[in-house]
């Protein structure tokens, strides 16, 4: 089959005409070039997908070097990995050595040499990955499909390429519901099978692993639906079992998309989401094994302190400089995930109206102004403050009665 039909239709130009010139010079230098991963299943199915993955069989730095110079782009080579990155006029592309990889022990990874481009296919994850499509300029566009890749497209099958897949390498579980639910595909029946006999494999990698294909997860057009699949097979409870998949948060993680629309939600404020119902406890051993970024770690320390204030946040005559004093300490991402998380409509109420409004509220004397009027320096930070509450509750509106207040009060 040839997809260079679908290559010109699908891909914009400059990307066509870079296909183009990479296969031309691949074949001048003698090496094999390939398109592969991804793009190739995607390119079979009619979606947009743009990230480049290119496999060479041969000489991928003078390759990469070679094209590198005619586009006046920019290579950032990885030597140790035999990967590049080439980047020109706002495109980039991955380059990469065809590799063998070998398991020393399940989890662990790959120890990696060079090899042809069918081992390099082997080593992937699901057959609807396993495709390739020839760049060299005689049978550029052709179809390379060894592992029945097409016919798992056909059959909207998720199928690992061999029964020690997920003993390898049980990462891959969490990518096959991400495909799978990204897809509308289902994971093939045998595929299936190993899986669930391979679940405590999971137990085999690192929480940075893990954290890798959450991530990805959570990229995802709808995360809940990757989410529920594995908490249905047991995948995600291995990750942390009072983890959910279930309507509360798929509600949830809905709702957070209408709010952050039209930019997708942040994975902080789905992570914060996620972990909402678990116990401070569980949120510090779900911290300490997927070790995600400080930022990510700071809001879920924080969403474990909103929540012990959410008694007294809906108390009946909280003014405004009380919704103030007790959410202020807080980051804005751990405020939404609360008000997007409780079931309590006041409490969502008044962290709406901090967010919106309250948070902003300011005096309109500055701290140079306090002074000139004789403030001394150590209570100038107090008396904006006095300042700003009086704004909040509304007991001062205009800057003259801000200046009365100063007069009579200092
Ligand atoms: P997409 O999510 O659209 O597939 P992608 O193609 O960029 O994006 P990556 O996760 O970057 O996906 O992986 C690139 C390719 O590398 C995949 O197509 C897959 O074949 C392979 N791959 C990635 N992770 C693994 C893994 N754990 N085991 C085997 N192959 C993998």
């Amino acid at each position: 089959m040839n997809l260079a039909d679908k290559i010109n239709k699908q891909l914009p130009a400059e990307l066509v005409n870079f296909l183009v010139t990479a296969g031309g010079m691949a074949q001048t230098c003698g090496d094999g070039l390939y398109l592969v991963g991804g793009v190739v299943r995607d390119l079979l199915l009619g979606r947009q997908n743009l990230d480049l993955d290119l496999v060479v069989e041969g000489d991928t730095k003078s390759l990469a070097e070679g094209l590198a110079s005619f586009l006046s782009g920019k290579l950032i080579a990885h030597p140790r990995f035999g990967t590049a990155k080439l980047k020109w006029d706002g495109w980039s592309v991955d380059i990469a050595t065809a590799r063998t990889e070998t398991y020393a022990r399940p989890g662990a990874l790959p120890s990696v040499k060079a090899g042809t481009l069918q081992s390099d296919l082997f080593r992937r994850d699901f057959t609807i990955n396993a495709m390739a499509i020839e760049l060299n300029a005689p049978r550029y566009g052709e179809l390379i499909d060894r592992y029945g890749g097409l016919a798992d497209l056909d059959g909207r099958l998720v199928r690992i390429l061999h029964e020690r897949s997920f003993v390898d390498d049980a990462t891959r579980m969490w990518r096959a519901v991400r495909y799978e639910q990204r897809l509308g595909f289902k994971v093939e029946p045998r595929t299936l099978e190993l899986l669930k006999q391979g679940i405590g494999m999971l137990d085999t990698i690192s929480g940075d692993r893990i954290r890798h294909e959450l991530e990805r997860v959570l990229q995802e057009d709808f995360p809940e639906k990757a989410l529920r699949r594995a908490a249905e097979l047991g995948i995600l409870a291995k990750t942390h079992p009072s983890l959910k998949g279930d309507k509360w948060l798929a509600e949830r993680f809905a709702r957070t998309r209408e709010f952050t629309a039209p930019e997708a939600p942040s994975i902080a404020l789905y992570v914060a989401l996620l972990a909402y119902r678990l116990t401070p406890e569980e949120v510090e051993r779900l911290l300490c094994y997927l070790r995600f970024p400080n930022t990510v770690t700071f809001i879920l320390e924080d969403v474990a302190n909103i929540k012990t204030e959410l008694e007294i946040l809906v108390e009946r005559n909280l003014p405004p400089s009380g919704i103030y004093a007790l959410l202020d300490d807080y980051r804005p991402t751990a405020l939404q995930a609360v008000m997007l998380a409780t079931d309590v409509p006041l409490a969502r109420e008044r962290i709406e109206e901090f967010l919106h409004k309250l948070r902003h509220v300011k005096p309109a004397l500055t701290g140079a102004d306090l002074a000139k009027m004789g403030i001394s320096g150590g209570h100038i930070k107090e008396t904006l403050n006095s300042l700003r509450n009086a704004r909040l509750d509304g007991t001062i509106r205009s800057k003259e009665e801000e200046v009365r207040w100063v007069e009579e009060n200092s």
